[in-house]
Parts: C-alpha cells; structure tokens; sequence
C-alpha cells in the first residue's frame, strides 16, 4: 500500500520539501517549514503556488 504524499510549498521560502500526508496537521492547524522554521497553517503549504504572479 503506497503511503500518500503531498509536495508542500513553503509561502516564505523557496523550498518545497515533500511531506507524509499523515505528518501533516490539519489544514487549520499551525505547521512548521523544515526549511525556515515559518509557522503558518498546514492549508498555506499546500496551496499550489501561483506560478505568474509578481
Ligand atoms: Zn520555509
């Protein structure tokens, strides 16, 4: 049984580290960037970034 995965997208650092879906809080719940220690919602790493806005 394949473990799900979602690519998570830091709004504050380039890094877009990949996370177990079971390690991610709810999207509502405050989750820390591996990358810059930036405490948002789960829900905001998710967000698919926008990929032509300034
Ligand atoms: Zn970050």
């Amino acid at each position: 049984m394949d473990e799900a995965f979602v690519r998570v997208y830091c709004p504050a650092c380039p890094k877009s580290p990949e996370e177990n879906l079971a390690e991610l809080p709810a999207p509502d719940e405050p989750f820390d960037c591996p990358g810059c220690d930036e405490r948002r919602t789960a829900a905001e790493f998710v967000r698919t970034p926008a990929t032509s806005k300034p």
